[in-house]
């Protein structure tokens, strides 16, 4: 036996927390304290942990074939398409992965070969946007355009080139006889929680379809009610071609899917992708728990009201503390905090008050509550961002926090 850490250190795991039990928007660590998860496994605990309905149908899951390959039919992938394409009318079309780079690997294939499919196999480039995060997968790291996710790597994937944020002329001047398809974030993650407006989303599908292009929204952050619609673009009116979803699909269990129009679909025969695990039949039982809660009527409205109850203590907040909260980004309950001091120390100190968060570039903090958080959750939030706000000011070099 030896001490040594047998994992990757490909992660800070500087925070020290581990976590043992969950319920409902807390986690309670090994020392018994209760935090109050505004990270969310990352935007993934959608209905927070522990919720009943899922416990419910993963138990009775648990005890028919997890797995099954796509040699069969499997009953579930069925169901659980069509009642996603019930709530995505832009999509005829759904492939089901294990994560979000995976639904992004089958939209990147999907784009390709539609132009293949159309004669067009010069169309082999997707524009992309500074800022964006698609996933850790080679393909993916090549979309997101970040150096230093590819450093070291060897040549990165070719067939993407990174525009400005939302810099519609450069996207105009960029498009070119080998351009394939436009990909973006609704609301960028990562990056640091930057939305498209609806009129740059529109204007982009005026363009795509001006150019012959198809256009790939990255919903695997924004989807699933997070931004109060069930798409993040669904405010701006669009049909997109091609979404990716993952993250809360599954309400923490690991699902991603691409839906796709017919006409975007078009050049994926037989053979031309495929998984293992995708759409097996205990991730399918997790999806479809999560869309019986989700699609539920008073769902969307609840996210909507929490999000104008959290946003209006967030601007209230603000305005007191600006030398700490610069600016407020986000939509629904996918907030970005853009501070004025180093994120960490602000992340730190919402964690010395028992509140989760996750940092974003940009000198952000996200807070990615559980879509199922009540009111006065939301309030004890706010009090301990109000708190930390005061803590950071009164000694901003004090609390120093480790970089997450
Ligand atoms: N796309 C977006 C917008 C994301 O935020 C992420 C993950 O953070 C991914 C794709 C990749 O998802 P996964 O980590 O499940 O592969």
């Amino acid at each position: 036996m030896t001490d040594k850490d047998p994992l990757l250190p490909v992660y800070p795991r500087g925070s020290g927390l581990t976590f043992e039990q969950g319920a409902g928007a807390y986690l309670i660590d090994s020392q018994g304290r209760k935090f109050l998860d505004f990270a969310g496994g990352i935007a993934v605990n959608i209905l927070g942990h522990g919720h009943p309905h899922l416990l419910a149908r993963m138990g009775e899951n648990l005890h028919k074939p997890w797995h099954l390959s796509n040699l069969y039919v499997i009953p579930g992938q069925v169901r659980l398409a069509r009642r996603l394409l019930q709530l995505a009318p832009f999509a005829e079309r759904v492939f089901f992965a294990n994560s979000g780079a995976e639904a992004l690997e089958c939209a990147i294939k999907m784009a390709r070969r539609h132009h293949f499919h159309r004669g067009a196999p010069q169309r082999q480039e997707l524009l992309t946007f500074s800022g964006a995060f698609h996933g850790r997968t080679l393909a993916t790291v090549a979309a997101g355009g970040r150096d230093k996710y590819m450093e070291g790597l060897g040549a990165p994937m070719p067939g993407f080139r990174s525009l400005p944020f939302a810099d519609l002329s450069s996207v105009e001047t960029a498009i070119n006889d080998a351009t394939a398809a436009i990909l973006l974030e609704p609301i960028q993650g990562e990056g640091g929680v930057r939305a498209w407006s609806s009129e740059a989303l529109q204007r982009l599908r005026a363009l795509c379809d001006a150019r012959g292009l198809l256009l790939i929204l990255d919903e695997v952050q924004s989807g699933m009610g997070r931004s109060g619609t069930f798409f993040a673009h669904e405010e701006s009116g669009i049909a997109p071609d091609i979404v990716a979803l993952a993250k809360g699909l599954g309400g923490g269990f690991p699902v991603g899917a691409c839906l796709a129009s017919e006409k975007a679909a078009a050049g994926m025969d037989f053979g031309v992708h495929g998984s293992t695990f995708g759409g097996n039949p205990l991730a399918m039982a997790a999806a479809e728990a999560v869309l019986d809660v989700v699609a539920a009527a008073d769902f969307l409205p609840h996210v909507r009201r929490m999000a104008e109850h959290l946003w209006h203590g967030l601007r209230q907040i603000q305005q007191r503390h600006g030398d700490v909260l610069e600016e407020l980004r986000g939509r629904g309950l996918m907030v970005g905090l853009r501070c004025a001091i180093p994120k960490e120390n602000l992340i730190a100190a919402l964690q010395e008050r028992k509140l989760l968060c996750v940092g974003a570039d940009d000198n952000v903090v996200r807070l990615l509550p559980p879509l199922i958080v009540e009111r006065e959750q939301i309030d004890e939030a706010l009090s301990a961002l109000e708190a930390a706000c005061a803590a950071l000011e009164r000694a901003p070099t004090t609390e120093q926090g480790e970089a997450v």
